[in-house]
């Protein structure tokens, strides 16, 4: 299973990849809405854990332009964002999970998880080619 951070705080996002690695997932990490549009459009990922703001650009334009480029795998949001408003639009721009910031390591691990056993059902990996 091969999962996406996407997180500009070095120290949650090596926080992520550490505790996601240790389950044995692959992890790439990245620190700018750009490089995850990269990283998106050069391999599958499983899952992607996306942080909302971004130096270069807002976490959720990426969502909305990955769920409208097809891509279907889980996304779940990590933000210090709580407002119920910003949960709401998270959600209803196709996130799947929403953990607000600070959040427990092992709440993110075993929401990761079910994120991924319901997607299980039916398994697609969508690799994205650069839109406009
Ligand atoms: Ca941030």
């Amino acid at each position: 299973m091969k999962i996406l951070i996407v997180e500009d705080e070095e120290k949650v996002g090596r926080f992520v990849e550490r505790a996601l690695t240790e389950q044995a997932y692959t992890v790439r990490r990245v620190a700018t809405a750009a490089a995850a549009r990269d990283a998106l459009a050069e391999e599958p990922f499983d899952a992607v854990v996306l942080d909302l703001g971004l130096p270069d650009g807002d976490g959720l334009e990426l969502l909305r332009e990955w769920r409208a480029a097809g891509f279907n795998e889980p996304v779940l949001i990590l933000s210090a964002r709580d407002a119920v408003a910003d949960r709401i639009r998270g959600l209803n721009l196709g996130a799947d999970d929403y953990l607000p910031k600070p959040f427990s390591v092992d709440e993110l691990l075993a929401r990761v998880r079910s994120l991924l056993r319901r997607h299980a059902a039916a398994p697609r990996a969508t690799v994205l080619t650069h839109g406009a």
